[in-house]
């Protein structure tokens, strides 16, 4: 249970010594209480009050973790019911099921494909988790599967079959990995915590009502399994966010530890395609850890990458490039000297716009913490004195002859500042709109 602040000071020396830079030990009790500060701050705390500390502050998710060959996908450590409310931490690992039995060369194409999908987001590249790969009652074909796999992939594995013995085949074949087990039920729970202890991987808990969840995470736990996954196996599109939804908030609300793991999702049971996509968005939405489709193809794969990108960004920190000099279309030293912000979607807009112009350019992208030009301009972010720090820093005067500069227009009053700033250069005033750049940059430079 998270303790308040004033339990978290009864346990604290209480010596304003203030070597963890605060003024008071209940100034510093107050932020591990709203968990903004770590308790290594203090370096008085006493073991005892540190165990009982270290237990309140863990995050009421549990982080699961699958490992394979130098891989990760690492999910849950959420602590919050809405984005808003300070972020989500973890993306749904997105995976896609291939089923023993299937042909190996068709397995292996597919992991192949899979594996070099990736797609670049504003600067970001990404791409999918990894496979599931179902057993269908014979363990050779479930290796020859798993193997397949492994021929063209090493990105993690969740292993499903409810036969230990079958999982056990499975696991020996990806021995030294951390796949997720899947899964324990009621019947099988103790041969698959023995081999998930064995294999030190995380095991997936099969029940189709929230009460029987908690129970068996009770019993998985007792015998040793701390990494669980939690599927409450809901039978319709109704049932899985409703059940998400509660696992979820009696998990971060009333602080359920027998709920506290994330949730495996099937949206590949759907009979269709459509039905898929929208279950896979729903649970990525509300609330899966990891999402298992039926069907790879990147129309379905970009927009569900893209929205699980977008409800996992820090909603307080904009998404940025880095700030410098960017080339394009192999600008010389005549060319002309662009600048804009490095808010992300502002520094691709300019960037795609100069480029599909064919016109060559150099592109300064000022460091504004991540705004947009008029933002980070009313913000007090882009100013002028900014812009000619990013031309000293970069050494930008070194790589033209020509030294034109051409400002935003949303930012055209810091022209008179900069020609202070930058005596030996001219100042233009560029269009206000990206899309109008290409015809700036022919009928005006
Ligand atoms: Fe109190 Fe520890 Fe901070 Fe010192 S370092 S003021 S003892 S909380």
């Amino acid at each position: 249970m998270a303790l308040s602040g004033i339990q978290i000071y009864k346990l604290l020396p209480q010596t304003n010594c203030k070597e963890c830079g605060f003024p008071t030990c209940l100034a510093f009790a107050m932020k591990l209480a709203a968990k903004q500060v770590e308790l290594d701050l203090c370096p008085y705390v006493e073991a005892e009050a540190k165990a009982q500390l270290a237990e309140s502050a863990a995050p009421p998710m549990r982080l699961v973790t699958l490992k394979a060959n130098g891989n990760e996908v690492a999910v849950g450590n959420e602590t919050v019911l809405f984005r808003h409310e300070k972020r989500f931490v973890n993306l749904p690992g997105l995976f896609v099921r291939v089923k023993a039995g299937t042909a190996a060369g068709d397995i292996s194409t597919l992991a192949g494909e899979i594996e070099k999908y990736t797609v670049d987001y504003v600067g970001m590249e990404l791409g999918l988790d990894g496979f599931a790969v179902e057993a269908n009652g014979d363990s050779a074909a479930f290796v020859g599967a798993i193997e397949a796999v492994r021929s063209a992939s090493h990105k993690p594995l969740v292993l499903i079959s409810t036969d230990p013995a079958i999982m056990a085949e499975g696991l020996r074949a990806v021995d030294g990995e951390a796949p997720l087990i899947y899964g324990a039920n009621a019947d099988n729970w103790e041969a698959m915590a023995d081999l998930a202890k064995q294999h030190k991987a995380p095991l997936a808990i099969i029940a189709s009502t929230i009460g029987e969840l908690a129970d068996l995470t009770e019993k998985v736990k007792g015998a040793g399994v701390d990494d669980l996954v939690l599927d409450p196996s809901p039978p319709d599109m109704t049932s899985a966010l409703a059940l998400n939804t509660q696992i979820w908030r009696l998990a971060l609300k009333q602080n359920e530890r027998s709920l506290g793991y994330p949730v495996i999702a099937f949206p590949g049971n759907a009979s269709d395609v459509a039905t898929e996509t929208v279950l896979a968005t729903q649970a990525i939405a509300k609330y899966a850890g990891f999402v298992v489709l039926d069907t790879f193809a990147p129309e379905l794969a970009y927009p569900l990458l893209v929205l699980r990108q977008n409800i996992y960004t820090d909603p307080q920190k904009p998404i940025q490039v880095q700030p410098g000099i960017y080339e394009i279309n192999d600008p010389g030293p005549e060319d002309p000297v662009l600048v804009t912000t490095n808010f992300s979607i502002t520094y691709f807009s300019v960037a795609n716009e100069v480029d599909g112009s064919g016109l060559p350019a150099w592109l300064l992208v000022a460091d504004a913490e991540g705004m947009s030009v008029l933002t980070a301009w009313a913000a007090g972010k882009f100013d002028a004195e900014r812009i000619a720090k990013g031309v000293k820093e970069y050494d930008v005067a070194s790589k033209v002859t020509n030294k034109t500069i051409v400002l935003p227009g949303h930012v055209a009053v810091l022209s008179g500042e900069l020609e202070e700033e930058l005596p030996d250069w001219t100042v233009r005033v560029g269009p206000r709109e990206a899309v109008d750049i290409p015809g700036f940059m022919k009928d005006v430079l």
